[in-house]
C-alpha cells in the first residue's frame, strides 16, 4: 500500500513571524513520520518555510504560479522564481481560484504543463459544486476538470501530478462528504486516468481528499482504498491538528 500525503493549504494565512512560529512547532510533531507532508504557504512566506523546513520531512508548496517565463504580468510568479527558492509543490486550480479569479480548465492545464516544464510538482484541484452534485452533473464535472486541465501532460509526467478531488461544498464550510462519496468520486477520477495512460499509471498517482478534513475524520477518510491523502485548509493552521492528520491511522 502507497503512503499518504497531507498537504496543508494554508491560503492568505500567516505572516513570517507566524510561519517561523508554526513550522518550529511542527518539525518535532511529525518527524519520523510514515506520511509524505507538504506545506502550500502564500508566496511572501516560501522563503522562511523553505530555510526551516530543509533537512526535515516537511515539503514546501506554492498555492499558484504562472504559465509564462516571465513578462508583463503584474501580480504573478514564474516556475523559475519558485524553484529558485527551493519550492517542490504547487497547488493549481483550486475552486477559490476558479471561484474568485477565473481560473479555467484551460488556465489550469497551462500552468500545469509550465509547473511540469520546469521541475514544480503540481498540485491540481477538481471537485463539483453543491449544484452540480445535486442536478446530476458531478461525473461530467469531474470528468472535464481531469481531462482538460490534464490534456497534454504525458503518461512519464504523471509521476510528478498530485490530485486533490476537492468537492467545493465541502471546503471550508465544516461539510465534509462521507468516507462512501469521497472514495467513489476519487475511484472515479481514477478510473478517467486508467482510461487515458492505463492502469499502472492510475494506481500510482496520489489523489488526495480535500474538504474539512479534520483530525477529528482524517483517520476514516484516510482508511478508504481510493483516498491517497487530504489537501487541509483550516486545520492545517494549528500545529497539534496538522500533526494529527499526519499520524492518523
Ligand atoms: C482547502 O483549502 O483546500 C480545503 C480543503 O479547506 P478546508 O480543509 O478548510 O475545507
Amino acid at each position: 500500500m502507497k503512503n499518504k500525503f497531507i498537504a496543508g493549504n494554508w491560503k492568505m494565512n500567516k505572516t513570517i513571524a507566524d510561519t517561523k512560529q508554526f513550522i518550529n512547532e511542527l518539525i518535532p510533531l511529525v518527524a519520523g513520520a510514515n506520511n509524505r507532508v507538504a506545506l502550500c504557504v502564500p508566496f511572501t512566506d516560501l522563503a522562511t518555510a523553505v530555510e526551516l523546513a530543509k533537512g526535515t520531512n516537511i515539503a514546501i508548496g506554492a498555492q499558484n504560479v504562472h504559465w509564462a517565463e516571465s513578462g508583463a504580468f503584474t501580480g504573478e510568479i514564474s516556475v523559475n522564481m519558485l524553484k529558485e527558492l527551493g519550492v517542490e509543490y504547487v497547488v493549481i486550480g483550486h475552486s477559490e481560484r476558479r471561484q474568485y479569479f477565473g481560473e479555467t480548465d484551460a488556465t489550469v492545464l497551462k500552468r500545469t504543463l509550465a509547473a511540469l516544464a520546469g521541475g514544480l510538482k503540481p498540485i491540481v484541484c477538481v471537485g463539483e459544486t453543491l449544484a452540480e452534485r445535486e442536478g446530476g452533473l458531478m461525473e461530467e464535472v469531474l470528468k472535464r476538470q481531469t481531462l482538460e486541465g490534464l490534456a497534454q501532460v504525458s503518461a512519464e509526467q504523471m509521476a510528478d501530478v498530485v490530485i486533490a478531488y476537492e468537492p467545493v461544498w465541502a471546503i471550508g464550510t465544516g461539510k465534509t462528504a462521507t468516507n462512501q462519496e469521497a472514495n467513489d468520486a476519487i475511484g472515479y477520477i481514477r478510473g478517467i486516468l486508467a482510461q487515458k495512460y492505463g492502469d499502472e499509471v492510475a494506481q500510482n498517482v496520489f489523489i488526495q481528499y480535500g474538504g474539512s478534513m479534520n483530525e477529528k475524520n482524517a483517520a476514516d477518510l484516510l482508511s478508504m482504498p481510493q483516498i491517497d491523502g487530504g489537501l487541509i485548509g483550516g486545520a492545517s493552521l494549528v500545529p497539534e491538528k496538522f500533526q494529527a492528520i499526519v499520524k492518523a491511522k
